[in-house]
């Protein structure tokens, strides 16, 4: 504990910018590893993001208010979690390494505003935790200002997190995060190109894209082998209108790429019923592979065949 409070104590000034905070040296993050007798765990993604500027970078595009609510997916040793403490009303943090969740609830067991649950984020493959969509739900309440997500996030969960908490009715506004560049290539592709997929689609259908840097290995240690890239999303609009006519849009675009070398024909005719495909047939080219058609498109081919489910 004591221990805790000199690193703590010695952490790095951020040199003058928007936002002025302490950040997390290499010698920092593993004095608290050492101290919570942990060591980077590769299976976890434990990548800790060691450079001020870029951690900053984040922070800054990431836009909290004093009164936003803000969920952080792995807290590490507390380097984000430490900044989101003092700019945001409430603060809900995940993180799945028992030891680093001992050392987070040393380090934040005095903050009111910080609410800290263990384990994974994730229920099977594709299901948020009920306790954390709960937790954000109630954080949402409880402020008057908005719900997002700020974190460095653990390459194996990112892509179904993001999707759920887009699905899911919880009413999140921004997503500002680093993943593996690869990963945020998809969520930047454009149609025609093998990054474009149903993850791509989903998120352009909702959101506005933005990135914002690609961080070499040497930002983090211990440095993983790939590069990685920060990314905003600001969610703009449901053009399904209610949560289950996007998740519907969701499954469609899933099966819809199903066989990527196939065509939309051949991947629809396993998802949808004859009437809803001689609907989408008299209005759209089916002969076209999923990839060939642009998030507009999907959008409204998706609208018709919600339609005709209602
Ligand atoms: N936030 C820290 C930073 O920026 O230095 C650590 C980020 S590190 C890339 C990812 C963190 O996510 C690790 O602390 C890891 O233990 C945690 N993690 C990995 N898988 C997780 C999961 N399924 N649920 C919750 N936390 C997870």
């Amino acid at each position: 504990m004591r221990f805790i409070f000199r690193v703590a104590a010695t952490l790095q000034t951020a040199p003058e910018g928007v936002i002025d905070f302490r950040f997390q040296t290499k010698t920092d993050v593993q004095a608290l590893l050492a101290e919570a007798g942990a060591r980077p765990r590769h299976r976890w993604g434990q990548n800790f993001l060691i450079d001020g500027n870029l951690l900053r970078r984040l922070l800054t595009a990431a836009e909290i208010a004093p009164e936003d609510a803000v969920l952080e997916v792995g807290a590490g040793t507390g380097a984000v979690t430490d900044y989101l403490a003092e700019a945001a009303a409430a603060v809900v943090v995940v993180e799945i390494d028992p030891l680093l969740h001992e050392l987070l609830d040393r380090r934040f067991s005095d903050r009111d505003n910080v609410t800290l649950l263990h384990g994974d984020v994730l229920t099977g493959k594709h299901e948020i935790r009920a306790d954390v969509c709960d937790a954000c739900r109630r954080a949402a309440v409880d402020v008057p200002g908005r719900l997002m997500l700020v974190a460095n996030l653990p390459y194996n969960v990112a892509t179904p997190l993001l999707i759920e908490l887009l699905l899911d009715d919880c009413p999140f506004e921004r997503f500002c995060f680093t993943v593996q560049r690869e990963l945020a290539d998809r969520f930047c592709a454009s149609d025609h190109t093998k990054d474009y997929g149903p993850l791509t689609i989903i998120v352009h259908a909702t959101c506005r894209v933005k990135r914002l840097a690609v961080l070499p290995p040497s930002v983090f240690w211990p440095r993983p082998k790939v590069e990685s890239a920060m990314l905003r999303l600001d969610v703009d609009r449901n053009p399904f209108e209610t949560p289950d006519g996007l998740r519907a849009f969701a499954e469609l675009v899933h099966g819809g790429f199903a066989h990527r070398r196939k065509t939309l024909r051949y991947n629809l005719s396993r998802v949808l019923d004859d009437d809803a495909l001689r609907t989408v047939e008299d209005e759209f080219d089916l002969s076209l592979r999923p990839e060939a058609i642009d998030v507009a498109t999907w959008v409204h081919l998706g609208r018709r065949v919600v339609a005709t489910r209602t």
